[in-house]
Formats: structure tokens, C-alpha cells, sequence
């Protein structure tokens, strides 16, 4: 009698165990940023006075008419075809000002680093991480504590174009995987990452720190397949670089090959098992940039309107709402609550930090 009492016992707390570590669908999250990309062209898709501009398109035929229609709804779909096709239907979109819908970047700065540091540790408004420099990030992030949960030890990686990324993850101290800037894969390669290996080092971008996003993509993409991690963040960095430069028609360009990069990821996923039906896509900004003619191009604290951001979230554990349009207010510090909430990671929730979004339950 007493042995069925223990088995008993044990039964319960085992169903609640597992219950409690299965609370969400969500079992992968794959997380993309397209840095400094506005909501204006995600929402409206090319703005006349730029794309029109013979100063920001400085080669036409590089946008020819490819992202040009008098409906904003159909000149968003051309720039962003995945987003306005699979992101509607089964995801929901968030950032339209124009319907009181907000989301905005809680630090002071307005910039990379800082914004970065918000959308991975959830801190609302951390007055030390305040430049670019290359320096180690005192602060623990979610893929911290997502890899020092023994269910997810070494199934957390991180790709970024700029090379940045291991000082912002504090990669010396964690060890998390990192490929950033013109970093070369290691360990046993596939054909692929041999032939990425060699072409990062030939192909000409115009930034030292920053490598082409195809090569960040498909050095993500390689590792996503052989290694299956649990959480997996691309951060593209085009978008914010030409803009910097001026170049409207490769800003576009570059938003559109993202893109179809998401695109390539997401079809991945619904037809590998240990995947489909249990990863959440969210994709992001880290910062917005400026809503002038020639503001467009910066962003910082003094430059109006580059606290403004969005994200899209597809998730088996959402009912998807297409673009929203209803009021309310998000932040990018609950990016890494929500990302810890969906893993049922314990996030050591401080009232500088954010709370997970309140559409998670
Ligand atoms: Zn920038």
C-alpha cells in the first residue's frame, strides 16, 4: 500500500512536471532583427519623397519600378512579400502608429549597442551601456540564461554582419556560439561553410566591421540545420548601413533580400519535424531612424522619431492577428521576458527589466 502511495505520489508530480515545462507549443524560437529599419517602409513600403529622390536612389534601375505602387498595400507587399503574405496570415504585426498601435525602445540612446542590450537583457534603461565601444557587457542576457538551463546548455547561437556581437553577448564569459563580423565558422563544416569561409574574405562591403548579410544568413542557416539550436538570433545590418550612406535604393534592396531570407528560414522549419508547429519567429528592429527627408539616413537621441520600432511574432502559441490595429504600447525590453516565458526559462524578473508581453499566456 505504501509503495502504490509513492508511485502515486511520484505519478503526480512527474504529470505536473511536464506539464509545467510544456506550458507553451513553443519548444524553438528564432529571433531576427533588420537593423535601424523603419516602420514607415514596413508598413507603407517605399516613401515617394525618397524613391523618387535623385539623390537617395542613386541607381535607378537598382529599383527600377520593383518597389513602386500607388496602394500602400500593394507597395508594401512588394518590398516585403513574406512579411505581408505568411506574417499576416498566420502571425501579427505590430508597429502601425498610424493606428495608435506603438512600440518603442526604452533606453536613452537610440542607437545599436543600447539597443541591443534592451532587446537582450529586458533592461528598460541602462545608463552604462551608453556608446559602441567594444566592451564587454556586464549585464547577463536571455541567452545566458536560456544556455545555463541544462535543457538548452549549448543549443543558444548568435549571427550578426557586425562584429560586435561577441562584446554584446559577453561571449568570453558565457561562451555562447557566436558568428559575427567576418568570423570564420570552425569545427566540422559542411561544403557550404568551407565555400563561406572563403568567399567572406573576397567579397567587398564597404564597412570594415560589418560583412554582407547573405554570408550572416547563410552561416545561420548551415548551423541552424546541422546543430538545431533551441533559441537562434540573426541580426542583419544592411538596412541601417546604407541608410547611413544614403542609399535609398540599396536600403530597399537590402529589406527585400532579408526578406526573402526569413522566407528560405520559415519554410525550413514547417518541414523539419523537430520544428514545426514548435518555433516562434520574431522579428524586429533594434532602434528606428528619423521621419525627414534627410533625417531618414540617422538616428540617436537627437534625431526625432528613432525610439520608434515594430516587430512581427508568428507563434503556435498565438492566434495570428495580421497587422494590428487596435491601441496599445509595446517595448523592446520585453523581447527577452517573453523569449525566457515561451522557453519557461527562469528570468529573474527586477523592476528595471520589462515584462513579457501580455498577449503570452
Ligand atoms: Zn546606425
Amino acid at each position: 500500500m505504501k509503495k502504490l502511495r509513492i508511485i502515486l505520489f511520484l505519478s503526480f508530480w512527474c504529470t505536473m512536471l511536464v506539464n509545467a515545462q510544456f506550458s507553451f507549443k513553443t519548444e524553438k524560437i528564432i529571433f531576427i532583427v533588420l537593423d535601424g529599419f523603419r516602420w514607415q517602409e514596413l508598413f507603407y513600403g517605399a516613401d515617394s519623397s525618397l524613391y523618387f529622390s535623385e539623390k537617395y536612389v542613386k541607381d535607378r534601375q537598382l529599383v527600377d519600378n520593383r518597389y513602386w505602387h500607388q496602394q500602400y498595400t500593394e507597395r508594401r507587399r512588394l518590398l516585403l512579400p513574406f512579411i505581408w503574405s505568411a506574417g499576416m496570415q498566420y502571425g501579427s504585426v505590430y508597429g502601425n502608429r498610424n493606428y495608435n498601435n506603438y512600440v518603442n525602445v526604452s533606453n536613452d540612446f537610440w542607437f545599436s549597442y543600447p539597443g541591443y542590450n534592451e532587446i537582450f537583457t529586458g533592461i528598460k534603461a541602462d545608463k552604462e551601456i551608453n556608446s559602441n565601444d567594444k566592451i564587454n557587457n556586464p549585464n547577463r542576457t536571455v541567452l545566458e540564461m536560456v544556455n545555463n538551463d541544462p535543457r538548452y546548455k549549448n543549443k543558444v547561437a548568435i549571427f550578426g554582419s557586425w562584429d560586435l556581437f561577441p562584446y554584446i553577448v559577453n561571449q568570453s564569459r558565457n561562451g555562447i556560439y557566436v558568428n559575427a563580423g567576418y568570423t570564420d565558422a570552425k569545427g566540422v563544416l559542411t561544403d557550404r561553410e568551407l565555400f563561406l569561409n572563403e568567399l567572406q574574405h573576397y567579397l567587398i562591403s564597404p564597412w570594415s566591421s560589418v560583412r554582407p548579410d547573405i554570408l550572416t544568413h547563410y552561416y545561420a542557416f548551415e548551423y541552424l540545420k546541422k546543430n538545431k539550436p533551441s533559441l537562434l538570433y540573426i541580426i542583419y545590418d544592411e538596412t541601417d548601413d546604407l541608410a547611413h550612406d544614403g542609399r535609398y535604393d540599396l536600403y530597399l534592396r537590402a529589406a527585400n533580400n532579408i526578406d526573402s531570407y526569413i522566407k528560405q528560414l520559415y519554410e525550413w522549419v514547417q518541414t523539419e519535424p523537430e520544428y514545426a508547429g514548435k518555433t516562434t519567429f520574431i522579428i524586429t528592429a533594434d532602434h528606428g531612424r528619423g521621419n525627414d527627408k534627410d533625417e531618414w539616413k540617422s538616428h540617436g537621441k537627437s534625431i526625432a522619431h528613432s525610439d520608434e520600432t515594430w516587430f512581427v511574432i508568428i507563434s503556435p502559441d498565438l492566434k495570428p492577428n495580421g497587422e494590428m490595429k487596435t491601441n496599445g504600447q509595446y517595448f523592446n525590453c520585453q523581447f527577452a521576458p517573453t523569449v525566457a516565458k515561451l522557453l519557461d526559462v527562469k528570468y529573474n524578473q527586477k523592476k528595471e527589466h520589462g515584462q513579457p508581453f501580455d498577449f503570452i499566456k
